[in-house]
């Protein structure tokens, strides 16, 4: 494919980098370049911010109907052009096309949803301590919103975060992932063609620690919303504390997969299928550790090293393909790195265990969909995310042994477990420390419902009411009659 070059979107305008940069954007399938990206910079955050708080007063003071309007536009847009924008994740990002055809339609519900649910933001009265006096409590839009988000999935992060804040009566500038801004510049001619006033929705490219230091050090970004790493996050926390700026952030997990002895064995293995190899392994929910029950852990092992066994590997685009690429050279040397350690230190590798080297997919980072099994609390695997195809696998004795392992982590993001035994699964369910907890399901993550971690897996929540919520002030009224 001819590679194209775009640009960012400041203040209603396509623009170039100041420096008049670019850089490259590859495809992790082939190793072509797709495109390339304008290198922005501090200074051309600054503008956006600048132009996203002079378009704060009149967005926010559009009725929500009128804000929701423009973005169901955006919304239906997404799902109507579902082919052209899915083939554009999976050149950038790797993912098989009909991965990214569910990602589209995920991404274009956060629109929809958060158009309607925005609508619904109301105040409250509350009984005041006086006669002569009423409490009324206000809800208001926190003011310009700095989106920070990660490659993995490149239209869905970001209309997570700037749907509701948008829909709130927010303005917003957003950073995309190096790997994936192609995604995010036709989302933003999305934006445009709704018809959103100059400055409402901006997006800059380029360099992150130096776009990331304006969102913090300016004090007209009321609020940061970032999706990506612990690690970041952390980075982020600390810039953040200096003018008390409001965080949102979705880190990392470590996911426990429990599978106890009662369990429909089948519908676990097909669960874990779905849910560890989605995106190729690379998504902050996916399992990390797969803890089976001793009397079924042998069939478990065999049945789901069979299933991976037949899952292809290859470009996305191709039909019939089950997992992409990894998305980068770096992806790959850790998660070889993992699997390596893991089987220096006993681990028995049930399928896969190599990184594809030879032929088409050696141009790419392809890694062979793994099962490990042996797996102890000593290997990388067991906690650090991996962010790649292989299921390691845990056995246990009991329920109070398994809680403890699983929840004997810094992550607290998703769990997952299967039982077909009611009084377990309330037992269960309680006792995890994670904010999404999947029982029998593997798949928890809709736009309707909250989504964020517990401990280091972040702050805040995304999704529904609650990701509304997030780009809301709430101010006390006291009235004196
Ligand atoms: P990352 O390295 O933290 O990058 C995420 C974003 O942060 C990118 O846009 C990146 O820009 C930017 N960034 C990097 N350094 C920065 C800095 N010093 N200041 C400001 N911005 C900075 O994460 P990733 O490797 O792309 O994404 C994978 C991680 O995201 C995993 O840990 C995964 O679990 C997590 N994740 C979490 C969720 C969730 O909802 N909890 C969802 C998806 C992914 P550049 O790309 O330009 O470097």
């Amino acid at each position: 494919m001819a590679s194209e070059t775009n640009l960012m979107y400041i203040d209603g305008q396509w623009q170039e980098a100041d420096s008049g940069k670019h850089f490259e954007v590859m495809n992790p399938a082939t190793g072509d370049v797709v495109g390339t990206a304008p290198a922005g910079s501090w200074s051309e955050a600054r503008r956006a911010i600048v132009a996203a708080n002079r378009a704060f007063p009149a967005w926010a003071a559009l009725t929500a109907k009128e804000r929701a309007n423009s973005l169901l536009h955006v919304g239906y847009e997404m799902q109507a052009r579902k082919e052209q924008l899915a083939r554009l994740i999976t050149l950038e990002c790797g993912k098989p096309l009909a991965e990214a055809e569910a990602e589209v339609l995920y991404a274009a519900e956060f629109v929809t949803w958060s158009a309607e649910e925005a609508k619904r933001v109301g105040g409250e009265t509350i009984p005041a301590s006086a006669p002569n006096k009423r409490i009324l409590v206000l809800r208001q839009p926190i003011g310009v919103v700095a989106a920070i988000t990660p490659w993995n999935f490149p239209a869905a992060m970001i209309t997570r975060k700037v749907a509701p804040a948008l829909a709130a009566g927010c303005t917003v500038v957003v950073k995309p992932a190096e790997q994936t801004p192609l995604t995010a510049m036709a989302l933003f001619r999305l934006f445009e063609e709704a018809g959103l006033p100059a400055g409402v929705a901006n997006l800059v490219t380029g360099d992150a620690q130096e776009i990331g230091k304006e969102f913090l050090g300016n004090p007209q970004v009321r609020k940061i919303s970032f999706t990506g790493s612990t690690e970041v996050g952390k980075l982020l926390m600390r810039g953040a504390a200096d003018q008390v700026k409001r965080l949102a952030l979705e880190l990392g997990g470590h996911a426990p997969f429990i599978v106890f002895d009662d369990a429909d064995l089948d519908r676990a293995v097909d669960g874990l299928i779905a849910c560890k190899f989605r995106n190729a392994g690379q998504t902050c929910i996916c399992a990390n550790r797969v803890y089976v029950q001793e009397p079924i852990f042998n069939t478990f092992a065999a049945k789901l090293a069979e299933k991976v066994r037949a899952l292809k590997l290859g470009n996305g685009l191709e039909p019939g393909v089950h997992i992409g690429p990894l998305i980068d050279d770096a992806a790959l040397t850790k998660v070889r790195a993992h699997v390596d350690d893991a089987v220096r230190k006993g681990a028995r590798c049930l399928c896969g265990g190599r990184p594809r080297t030879e032929g088409e997919l050696g141009k790419g980072h392809f890694f062979e969909p793994t099962v490990l099994s042996n797996v102890n609390a000593e290997m990388r695997i067991a906690g650090e995310e991996t962010f790649g195809p292989v299921a390691p696998l845990f056995s246990f004795r009991s329920e109070e042994e398994v809680l403890a392992k699983a929840n004997a982590t810094t992550y607290g993001l998703a769990a997952y477990f299967y039982t077909r035994d009611a009084a377990r699964l309330f037992r269960v369910m309680e006792r995890l420390e994670y904010g999404i907890v999947g029982a029998n399901d593997h798949a928890p993550a809709v736009p309707q419902a909250p989504f964020g971690g517990y401990k280091e897996s972040g702050l805040g929540r995304e999704g529904g009411r609650f990701g509304v919520e997030e780009y809301l002030e709430i101010k006390n009224v006291s009235i004196a009659l």
